[in-house]
């Protein structure tokens, strides 16, 4: 029984109380031996200041009576301090497995860099290179060089240009082609990306006035010829990425924009969001509106993201013709928003893998993951099936089930990925929402974090992105301790 006067702020009562007077001195607790070896490694700063903290943190439970005289022997102590700087020095960014079913997800980090992306960023970044220096000149640069040739042979366009995200390519278009005029947009495709990026507010940070046009499910020619006046300076087509308007609709095409912009001398930009450089029907996927189509159509901007179903790095690329990119290039902005020599590396080594379409769905993981057969998906959950029923049992049971995955980040929104998985159910009614909670949390604290999806009481982990079933089975054994 405790006596009332007790006060236990941090747990419970210790059976041999320590005395605060009893703990090490920081200096003993440097000079000894685990903890000196600490030092050597990594310099007193660091392991000093988590001994202080360590000491602190004991000082704390002995006042309370909550530490046990063990805890303070020099082993215990260094022990302690050990693991505080083994936490301190612990990534924030870890790999994780992504079993959510959406491959380009935008929490996951969206599209998986290509191996020859990687090779090449490693490369290039470990030492001096020519990000803006013209080899054959001897003189300044540009860094759009670096991927223009590539974007305008992949696209058809006449110029092109990077930035940091397509948030900023869109931002900086409309900037450099209509601050200070009105910018005519459908009422149907005034979107929102998510993360605070919806059209109107991108249209007033950008210094432009947006005139909406139509009606949210149908816009005609006639709505964006009354709407242009002496103060318009751009008409701009948004591709609804992520919700579909179905039923009684009607949008008017880039060609036909840009064909009414080009009668009163405006130009015409379109903001594809994701964006495939390659006809994914030709893959067997649904067909993503690609800026080649959108060139030949007429845009003068098409802008598309580099993480989306590119493939690659974050990247905002514009491309189209030289006179709009020339004036985008020359707009002040464009210096604020221009792309980092890291994501620049790794997307010319992704674009570069479209010049050999042949190997592309080989050799670029988002497509490679995208076009997996849910026939061999299926099999490869059956595979993992007992070991996994082996883990979790007996508190859940297993099955192998067809599972509807996304291609993510806004793209084809209404279109499911046919894939397969394991569902995995508490064995009992009772509290399995919390059985599922803790199940979802054990697999989260993995090694490698598992992430699935809980849907109809069940927890989902659709393998269409584990292409090594290995990387999912070593970690099973640390899951049943966990569930233990
Ligand atoms: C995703 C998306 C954006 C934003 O692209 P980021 O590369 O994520 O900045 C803009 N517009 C549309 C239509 C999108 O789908």
């Amino acid at each position: 029984m405790r006596r009332l006067n007790e006060s236990v702020v941090n747990g419970s009562q210790a059976a041999h109380p320590a005395n605060p007077k009893d703990l090490p001195s920081i200096d003993r607790v440097l000079r000894g031996p685990d903890v000196a070896a600490l030092v050597a490694e990594h310099g007193h700063t660091l392991v000093a200041g988590e001994a202080r903290a360590t000491i602190d943190g004991l000082r704390e439970r002995a006042r309370q009576g909550g530490l046990d005289a063990s805890e303070i022997a020099p082993e215990a102590v260094a022990r302690a301090v050990q693991a505080r700087v083994a936490e301190r020095l612990a990534s924030r960014m870890r790999l994780v497995i992504n079993l959510t079913g959406t491959v380009i997800h935008t929490n996951l980090g969206r599209a998986l860099l290509a191996d020859a992306a990687l090779q090449h960023l490693l490369t290039v970044m470990a030492g001096p290179n020519n990000l803006e220096y013209d080899l054959a000149s001897g003189g300044r640069g540009d860094r759009d060089s670096v991927v223009e040739e590539l974007l305008c042979t992949l696209t058809g366009a006449e110029a092109a240009t990077v930035v940091n995200n397509n948030a900023a390519a869109v931002l900086l278009t409309i900037a450099a082609l209509a601050r200070g005029q009105e910018v005519i947009v459908s009422r149907g495709e005034l979107v929102e990306i998510g993360g605070a990026f919806r059209m109107p507010d991108v249209m007033a940070s950008a210094g432009a006035t947006l005139v909406e046009v139509g009606t949210t499910n149908r816009t005609h020619p006639r709505d964006y010829e009354q709407a242009i006046t002496e103060r318009t300076g751009l008409l701009m087509k948004v591709h609804t990425s992520n919700y579909a308007v179905q039923g009684f609709t009607s949008a008017v095409d880039e060609g036909e924009i840009a064909r009414i912009a080009h009668a009163r001398g405006l130009p015409m930009a379109t903001d594809l969001g994701s964006g495939a450089l390659i006809d994914m029907a030709a893959w067997g996927l649904p067909h993503e509106p690609t800026p080649m189509e959108k060139i030949q159509a007429g845009c003068d901007v098409v802008s598309f993201s580099g993480d989306k179903l590119l493939g690659g790095p974050q990247a905002g690329l514009i491309v189209g013709t030289r006179a709009a990119i020339g004036r985008i290039r020359k707009f002040p902005m464009k210096r604020a928003l221009r792309m980092s020599k890291l994501p620049l590396a790794a997307l010319e080594a992704t674009l570069m893998l479209y010049l050999r379409p042949e190997r592309l769905a080989q050799d670029l993981p988002t497509l490679r993951l995208l076009t997996r057969p849910a026939d061999a998906i299926r099999e490869q959950a059956e595979g993992l099936l007992a070991a996994v029923q082996a883990a979790v049992a007996p508190r859940f049971t297993v099955a192998v089930a067809d599972m509807q995955g996304q291609i993510g980040s806004g793209s084809l929104p209404v279109e499911r990925l046919p894939s397969a998985g394991l569902a995995i159910a508490p064995a009992q009614k009772k509290g399995a929402g919390r059985a599922l909670d803790e199940l979802a949390a054990a697999l989260r604290a993995l090694p490698r974090p598992v992430i699935g999806r809980v849907a109809d009481d069940r927890l989902l982990l659709d393998l269409r992105c584990l292409e090594d079933s290995a990387l999912f089975a070593t970690q099973l054994p640390a899951l049943r301790q966990a569930l233990g």
